[in-house]
């Protein structure tokens, strides 16, 4: 048993905390948002009033938060407060440069760290099948595996400080360009006349196989489970897939590595983001990709 702080109790953070609790931990929890403290304390999280409150006695912190900017500002707070060697991981989806940032306040502090961004979603976060990727020194990730192990089913140490999240952002880019892929084909198929079933039945079967398509089919039919078929309800919300893109394309930039396909699948799901359906599943994007209906 840890005593384990959460910080960041959101839709993903909550069931992550909950999770913990559930394998035996002893876990307090802090959001801003009342309404996530009151969920968490729900689940057997005992609600902080404070970050100083959540974080007394804890041998190790877990943040869940939006971005880079609300991590650094959280972790600089947390390194004032925490005890020598408390173990601190950051499983949000940050970029890489934010992710270095806060293993240095880490280091600074005397404490081991990890960032140790997801896979998996919401479903996965209760389910506690999350896959986790993690960077940070090799002793920071034996000593957090068991902690990772009660919310996710997979870690994977990717290397030092930020390889986490380079995993992470290289996944979802390979991802959202393979699914814009398999939307332009169903399209074109459809143009051409070939049912859903058809096509998905050879290409399933073909060189075209990718995760996109036999496990997130974006048309109704073949993949009973995948969104299409629950009007695109996420799963894995578009504007979720446009921020991992985007934080795909600072890290080409800041790099100087080519990317011409992630940069138009940023600006695809940029234009549909615009267009309003950023809280859809990422896959409707093959509505946007199919263009005017005729008739
Ligand atoms: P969310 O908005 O539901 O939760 C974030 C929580 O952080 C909110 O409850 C907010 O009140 C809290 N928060 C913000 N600033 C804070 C602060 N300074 N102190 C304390 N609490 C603060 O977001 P989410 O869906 O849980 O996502 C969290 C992270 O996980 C993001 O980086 C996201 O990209 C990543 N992620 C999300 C999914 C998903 O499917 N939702 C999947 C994989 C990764």
């Amino acid at each position: 048993m840890t005593t384990i702080a959460f910080v960041g109790l959101g839709n993903m953070g909550g069931p992550m905390a909950a999770n913990l609790v559930k394998a035996g931990h002893a876990v307090a929890g802090f959001d801003l948002s009342e309404a996530s403290r009151a969920a968490a304390a729900a689940t057997g999280v005992v609600a902080a009033a404070t970050l100083a409150e959540a974080v007394e006695g804890a041998a190790c912190v877990v943040t869940m938060l939006p971005k880079g900017a609300h991590v650094l500002s959280v972790w600089q707070e947390l390194c004032g407060l925490v005890a020598d060697g408390t173990l601190m991981i950051d499983s949000s989806t940050i970029d890489v440069e934010s992710a270095r940032k806060a293993h240095a306040l880490a280091a600074a502090r005397g404490c081991p760290s990890l960032d140790a961004p997801v896979s998996g979603g919401t479903g996965g976060a209760a389910a506690a099948t999350l896959t986790f990727m993690a960077g940070g020194s090799q002793a920071a990730f034996r000593q957090a595996e068991p902690i990772l192990a009660a919310m996710g089913r997979k870690s994977v140490h990717c290397g030092g400080p930020g390889a986490g999240q380079a995993a992470k952002i290289c996944n979802n880019m390979i991802l959202g360009i393979s699914m814009i892929g398999v939307c332009e084909a169903f399209a074109l198929g459809e143009k051409l006349g070939l049912s859903h079933q058809a096509l998905f039945d050879v290409a399933s079967t073909s060189s075209g196989q990718c995760w996109s398509l036999t496990s997130y089919c974006p048309v109704p039919g073949p993949v009973p489970a995948s969104p299409a078929n629950n009007g695109y309800r996420p799963g894995f919300a578009a504007a979720l897939m446009l921020k991992d893109l985007l934080l795909a394309q600072e890290a080409a930039l800041a790099t100087g590595a080519a990317t011409p396909l992630g940069a138009e699948a940023a600006q695809l799901y940029g234009l549909f983001e615009k267009q309003g359906h950023g809280a859809r599943d990422f896959s409707a994007i093959v509505e946007m990709l199919r263009g005017p209906q005729a008739g």
